[in-house]
Order: structure tokens, then sequence, then C-alpha cells
């Protein structure tokens, strides 16, 4: 099967410099595929945008724009997180529901890719704004999502309140309760135990089994992580339970640093009212740009993405940086580490503990029995392991990189997929 590359829309929202698109390229050499189905891979399926109209508690009307991207549905329903931020683009929603794409195929669940946004700053909005903004958005997008269709999950900036309003604006939109058209939602509406931690927790077993193939452990490990919200809090727990030494973090305030290892419980109930990492009583005040080349043996990148650029990556002392977030490091930051032997661990291996639990938490919906915090976190931990071993394999036999590796796992899952389906007509 082959198209022809000129009859492949290349639209600005998709650069061929992304970062998505050079690792799917790179892949693509390695694997020789044809350069017919990478251009189709290249694009999104489905881009939606939308006008969201929510009446301000002052009475007047603000428009917000929301994107949905739905990059590819070949193994299974569209899956993706939403987030809300100010600075949204629909160029960065498109690279992220491709690097999701990926992300489900490496792991081997049965879902494509997709991302969402809202260019909002949710700290702006009251309570009330909020859940305005989200059930507007929610109904302007209710014949593009669904249970079998494509699934939102919490993001920057969303959590598990936004993904309640999400199932009941749909819920009451289509006559019937739909748990399944989101997950990462609360569990008395059917959300799955663990869910909350699984993304900090995929980033410590991956961490984990890394450390272990360098004959090292987690306990005593030094450990600098970025970004102190759903994902880098959860791991910076879920670090110091397991032993290892946590001596920075930081949020959009600012960094601490302690070289003994700050008290994460501590710090964790300190920022749970909505206080500041920055104000936690007694600790070193460091730059944000300062804790990303910090002397530690792990970096974690917890944030957003950007953050290791060709401007820090020659300073960089960690000797693994764990991708918590999606897409932190630029591509020619990861040239740079590569070249200086620091081991990336990709994102669409680090952070996949999120859509494995979301996809668990689907699956319990769909057999409506609903499991125990332990099997869940065993489930998580085989497709883990495995995801990881495999990768390891990967870049052992091919002689490549992790990241890489990874790809052209990924990648390779999904070209099979869509040459076994065929193209329609
Ligand atoms: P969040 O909104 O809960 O937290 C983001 C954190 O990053 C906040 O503490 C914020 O203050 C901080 N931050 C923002 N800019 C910063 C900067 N320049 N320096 C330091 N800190 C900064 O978001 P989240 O859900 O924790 O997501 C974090 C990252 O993980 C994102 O890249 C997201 O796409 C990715 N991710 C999230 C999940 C999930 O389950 N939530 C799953 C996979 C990947």
């Amino acid at each position: 099967m082959t198209v022809s590359l000129e009859q492949v829309p290349n639209p600005a929202y998709i650069c061929p410099d992304d970062m998505a698109c050079s690792n799917l390229d790179r892949a693509a050499q390695v694997l020789h595929l044809d350069p017919s189905i990478v251009a189709v891979l290249r694009v999104p399926k489905r881009v939606v945008t939308v006008s969201i109209p929510v009446r301000m508690d002052n009475g007047q009307i603000r428009v917000f724009a929301g994107h949905r991207v739905q990059h590819s549905n070949v193994l299974g329903p569209y899956k993706g997180g939403l987030r809300y931020r100010d600075d949204v683009t629909l160029r960065e929603v498109s690279a992220l529901a491709m690097l999701m794409t990926w992300k489900c195929a490496l792991l081997g669940i049965p879902y494509g890719g997709a991302k969402g946004g809202v260019a909002v700053d949710p700290r702006s909005l009251s309570l009330g704004e909020l859940e305005r903004l989200t059930r507007r958005f929610t109904s302007e997008l209710v014949r593009d999502i669904g249970p079998q269709l494509d699934i939102p999950a919490p993001d920057v900036g969303t959590s598990a309140r936004e993904m309640a309003w999400i199932m009941d604006t749909y819920s009451t939109s289509v006559g019937h309760a739909v748990p399944g058209v989101v997950t990462g939602k609360p569990l008395s509406i059917g959300g799955s135990r663990g869910r909350d931690m699984a993304t900090g927790m995929g980033a410590l077993i991956t961490t984990r089994e890394a450390l272990a193939t360098a004959n090292r452990q987690l306990a005593g490990t030094t450990i600098a992580i970025q970004g102190f919200g759903k994902v880098g809090r959860a791991a910076a727990e879920l670090f110091a339970r397991q032993g290892a030494r946590v001596v920075a973090v930081s949020d959009g305030s600012g960094g601490i640093y302690d070289p003994d290892g700050l008290n994460i419980e501590h710090l964790a109930d300190f920022v749970r009212d909505g206080s500041k990492v920055a104000h936690f009583p007694g600790a070193k005040l460091i730059p944000n740009a300062g804790l990303l080349t910090l002397a530690c043996d792990v970096l974690v990148p917890a944030a957003v993405e950007n953050q290791i650029t060709d401007k820090n990556a020659r300073l960089i002392q960690a000797k693994w940086v764990v991708e918590a977030a999606n897409a932190p490091t630029t591509l020619e930051a990861d040239r740079i580490l590569e070249e200086r032997g620091i081991i990336v661990l990709p994102d669409i291996l680090a952070n996949a503990g999120g859509v494995v639990v979301s996809y668990l938490e689907w699956v319990q919906g769909l057999s409506y029995l609903f499991w125990d915090e332990e099997k869940v976190n065993h489930e998580l931990e085989k497709l883990m392991v495995s995801a990881y071993a495999r990768v390891l394999q990967q870049a052992n036999h091919l002689h490549i990189p992790l990241r890489l590796a990874a790809y052209t796992l990924a990648v390779g899952r999904v070209v099979e997929a869509f040459s076994v389906r065929g193209l329609y007509p």
C-alpha cells in the first residue's frame, strides 16, 4: 500500500522540526519504512478547534480557544490528556497527541493517541468559571469523545475534578451515565485506585530498572525533580519512600535544595492547600534553572516541555534523565546528552504509568469490577517492567539510545497494525 507524499497535507500545526516528527523520522530510517506510510503518521487524523464562550462571575462573556487533536486510532480509541494552560497552542497539542500514539503502542495497550488543551490559566478563574468552561468545552466536543472513541484524562492544570465535570456533562447529553468517557476520575464515579500516583509510580519503576541495569539501587540515590504537581509530587513521595535522597524540587515559584535530602512528606503536606514550594520553611532556595544542573544521580523533569535545551544540556551533572514530563528535552539537547553518555529514559516510556492505569481504569469500568490498589499496582509493575526490558533489549541489539529504541518499537507496532488493516477505500 502506498500513498504519494504530495497528497498528504503537512499543515503548519505539525512542523517537520517537531521533536515528535524527528523521532518518527529517525525510527522510520532504522526500520526502513515506506516513506508514504511515514507521511500518514506525521499528521493527525482529526483536529478539532472550538471556541468556548464562558459567562464570567462579573457577568461578562469571555471566549477561550479549545483544541482536541486525534493523532491515530489504528490500535484503538484515541487516548490522551487535556491540559489547561494560558499558552497552550494547537501545535503543542498536536505533537503531544502523536507522543500518545507511540506511548500506548510501546506499552502494548489498545489505544491510539490524542491530546487536548484550552488556552487558559486555571488559577485566574473562580471555581464556578472553571466548571462552566469545562462543561461548555465538553458540550462542544460531545460528538468527538466517548468511551470507544476518544477518552480524555488529566494533564497539566486539570485533575480528577475536571474529569468528573466532563463525565457528568457527557452523560447528561447522551442520557445515561458513561463513566468510561474519561479516566483519572474520582473513585466515587468509577475511578481506579492508584491512578493519582500512577505516573510517578511508572517513573519510579523505570528509574529502578535503569539503575539495576547499572548495578545500582534506589536507596541512597540522589534525585532532583523539576515540577511538584500531580506527577512530580507523586514521584518525589515514592522515591523518598524507597530510600532515595530527593535533594531538590521546584514548581513555578522556584526550587528548594538540601544535599541531605528534603523531607518530602512534610513538603507534600505543606503544598496541599496551594502553598508554593519556595515558601517551605527552612529550605535553601535555588532558581528553577539551577535545579536542572545540580550535582545528583537522577534528574526528573516533571513540569512542562522544552526545559533541557542546548543552553543547559552541557551543564547537566545527572547520569540519568527520567522524562516524567512530556517532551522536556529539545532535539538539540537530546543529541548533547547522547554525546555525553547521559542515559535518557524517554517520556513515552518513563511517564507511561499514567496511561497504563487509565487503561486499567477503563477496563475495570467496562467489566464493572473494581480492583484493590495492590492489584492495580501489580498490573502496572508488570507492564512497565516488560516495556523497559523490551526497550533495553532493542537498544542493545541495534546499538541505539533508549529513545530511538522505544520509538522503533512503538512506530513498528503502529505500522504493522496499519498495514494489516489496510487503507480504506
Ligand atoms: P500539574 O499541572 O499537576 O503540575 C505541573 C507542575 O509543574 C506544577 O508544580 C507547576 O508549578 C510546575 N511548573 C510549571 N512550569 C515550571 C517550570 N518552568 N519550572 C518548574 N516547575 C514548573 O501537571 P502534571 O499532571 O504533574 O504534568 C506534568 C508533566 O507530566 C506534563 O508534561 C504532563 O504532560 C506530563 N504527564 C502527566 C501525566 C498525568 O497523569 N498527569 C501523565 C503523563 C505525563
